[in-house]
């Protein structure tokens, strides 16, 4: 085991640590993900996010949406298997079961912060025992409600970027950026979980000591939906097996990585987050 001073980043040798994937396997082995993402005027983040995780090596993506985003979705990513809910119908066996077939889940992602969303959150923090990253609008109805989070005792990743953070501590933007490291710190330590603080360099701490300061990427990946590519390469990596801290880590470098690839291939000027989920499995490569 390599032992970390109190600040560290990952370097290529550091790719040695995506799980392997062996002759003798198939889609179960590489895990069951649930992206709950997307509402009815957004399909996009949902696609990025579910997107990612496959190309980041996850067996089999599963993605909860409102009934309106299902052929776009359908269309975009036939690889999904998509599970849709009405408006008003969230009640039922139907989630439960969706929750339950996963080994590692996201929430967030373009969900908007309605009632329909509070209910999935809160009946995802209620009965889920696998890994959970939360992001996005689910860490917004999170600063609104923080009960939501109380004795949660489960392993959970949260994303914020600094607006978010923002929301969830009350303090103004400037002051966050100027304490960077000291604010996630402060807030995963508090908060019992893996705090991921986005920013061109981003955070990724469980609490005192032992932070990750990440060092790829680049301005290119200041565009709309790369954070919710994050959020799938996370999750990716959760279901091969890592734990919430490596994972979380891991999916932060490759991430970086795989915008330096489409950065370097076409530009950092109107990159696509689409054109970085195409580059997480040829950076993995
Ligand atoms: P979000 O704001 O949720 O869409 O997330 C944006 C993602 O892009 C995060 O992973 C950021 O770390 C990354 N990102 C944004 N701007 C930059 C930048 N100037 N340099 C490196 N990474 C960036
Ligand atoms: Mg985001």
């Amino acid at each position: 085991e390599r032992i970390f001073p109190k600040i560290y980043t990952y370097t290529s040798e550091d790719l040695e640590r995506i799980p392997k994937r062996h002759s003798y396997s198939n889609k179960g082995t590489y895990g069951k993900i649930v992206v709950i993402a997307g509402s009815k005027n957004m399909s996009g983040a949902a696609y990025f996010s579910a997107k990612a995780a496959y190309r980041m090596g996850a067996g089999l993506v599963r993605i909860v949406t409102p009934e309106e985003n299902r052929q776009i979705l359908q269309t975009l990513l036939p690889e999904a298997i998509v599970t849709t809910y009405q408006r008003n119908q969230l009640e039922g066996d139907w989630l439960t079961e969706a929750i339950n077939w996963g080994s590692a889940i996201v929430i967030g992602p373009g969900m908007g912060v309605s009632e329909e969303a509070k209910y999935l959150l809160s009946k995802l923090l209620s009965i889920s025992k696998v890994p959970l990253v939360i992001d996005a609008d689910a860490i917004t109805i999170v600063a609104k409600e923080p009960e939501l989070l109380h004795d949660h005792g489960q392993k959970i990743i949260m994303t914020p970027h600094l607006g978010e953070m923002s929301r969830l501590t009350g303090k103004p933007i400037p002051e966050i950026a100027d304490d960077i490291i000291e604010v996630a710190e402060k807030f995963a330590a508090e908060k019992k979980l893996t705090c991921v603080l986005k920013d061109a360099r981003t955070i990724v701490t469980e609490g005192a000591g032992n932070t990750y300061v990440n060092t790829s990427g680049n301005n290119g990946m200041a565009t709309g939906g790369t954070g919710d590519v994050l959020t799938g390469v996370i999750v990716g990596l959760l279901a091969q097996g890592l734990s919430v801290a490596e994972a979380a880590r891991l999916g932060v470098y490759i991430h970086g990585l795989a915008g330096d690839a489409a950065a370097s291939k076409k530009g950092p000027y109107g990159l696509l987050a689409d054109d970085v989920c195409d580059a997480i499995n040829e950076v993995v490569r």
